[in-house]
């Protein structure tokens, strides 16, 4: 049965709200697909190809954001598409102002650098999040490791896997392999062992991976997070803010995130665009409640890591970081 058009679903804001792009062909839309982490089953990824045959012209684009679009889909036909791709469990994503797609790279599930369990975090947090209003687009993306092909410090929030390494001096044979691996110049031999330092370390886990004998370990993986970025006509480099978060206080973090803004935001603005109006401070006094020991301070921020992390000007022009008297005391270094 043929979907009855009315007004409301020629609304540009109500398309975009079910996921639908009004394309600049009359009539005619993209069905925005649903895949947290851009993961798919084989059985939904042949069901899109077969909705895009039989009610497109048989072209899947993937956004840049990881979701299956299907193009040029006449809009009175949407809703057989949608019950079909509903048949195998494929659900149309959304656009517009609200809590987007996360998306995550593969992860430490095959990939030899990741650190952290992105893909099983992006489902999670598309489960809870996903479609929430809020004032603009709300884009959350995770990084397995430092190396960030996911461009997390573009997203209105973003996790990055990250380790504090260890050495365990008594199987360190002092081959020094760690120290050739280290791109970053975080390690050097001293009286026959690795030295790391602090300052200089981005977190990476190279010195883990290449160690032959177990001597290089893991102290403590969890998440960097950096909030406020964007990309678009007016990008917006993402503010570090918390370091070596666990995993299981990444929700929280989003929630508590989510609930500033609320607060503190405005309509049409996106979060990077809050922080500076409103001030970072007050973003990390909310946050500070739940998650002060994982939250940068001043201290934390100075470090020459930043410097090398981000490019030339924007590490110097990090506002002050420090909380009133009072707050609690960020920053675990
Ligand atoms: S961010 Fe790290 S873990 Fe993820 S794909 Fe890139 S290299 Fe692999
Ligand atoms: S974690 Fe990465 S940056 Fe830090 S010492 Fe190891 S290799 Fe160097
Ligand atoms: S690679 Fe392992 S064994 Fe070799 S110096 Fe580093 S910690 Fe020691």
């Amino acid at each position: 049965m043929s979907h009855q058009i009315g007004e409301k679903d020629l609304n540009a804001s109500h398309l975009k709200s079910g996921g639908l792009i009004p394309q600049r062909q009359p009539q005619t839309v993209t069905i925005r697909c649903m895949a947290p982490g851009g993961r798919l089953t084989a059985a939904r990824l042949r069901r899109i190809a077969d909705v895009a045959e039989k009610y497109g012209r048989g072209l899947v684009h993937l956004s840049v954001r990881m979701s299956p679009e299907i193009l040029y889909v006449p809009l009175d036909q949407v809703e057989e598409a949608r019950q079909e791709l509903a048949e195998v469990g494929q659900l149309i994503a959304t656009c517009g102002q609200r809590f987007r797609v996360p998306t995550a790279c593969g992860g430490c599930e095959y990939n030899p650098n990741g650190l952290v369990e992105t893909q099983k975090l992006a489902e999670e947090i598309s489960h809870r999040f996903f479609g929430r209003p809020a004032f603009h687009k709300f884009k959350v993306a995770l990084a397995g490791c430092p190396i960030d092909c996911t461009r997390s410090r573009e997203m209105d929030l973003g996790f990055q896997g990250q380790v504090e390494p260890a050495i365990l001096s008594e199987k360190c044979t002092g081959c020094t392999l760690c120290v050739s691996a280290c791109q970053d110049q975080a390690l050097e031999m001293k009286d026959g062992l690795p030295q790391r330092e602090e300052s200089q370390c981005l977190r990476c886990g190279a010195c883990i991976q290449v160690c032959p004998f177990g001597a290089m370990t893991s102290r403590t993986v969890g998440y960097a997070v950096y909030a406020g970025g964007r990309h678009g006509k007016h990008p917006h480099v993402a503010y570090p803010v918390a370091q070596l978060l666990p995993e299981g206080l990444v929700l929280p973090f989003i929630e508590a995130v989510l609930d500033w803004y609320q607060e503190q935001g405005q309509r049409g603005e996106r979060l990077g665009a809050a922080i500076d109006r409103v001030g970072l401070k007050s973003l990390l006094m909310h946050l500070s409640s739940q998650f002060a020991e994982f939250l940068l301070s001043s201290r934390d921020i100075g470090q020459s890591r930043w410097r090398k992390i981000f490019y030339r000007g924007v590490a110097e022009a990090f506002p002050d970081y420090d909380l009133p008297a009072g707050a609690k005391e960020g920053g675990r270094v």
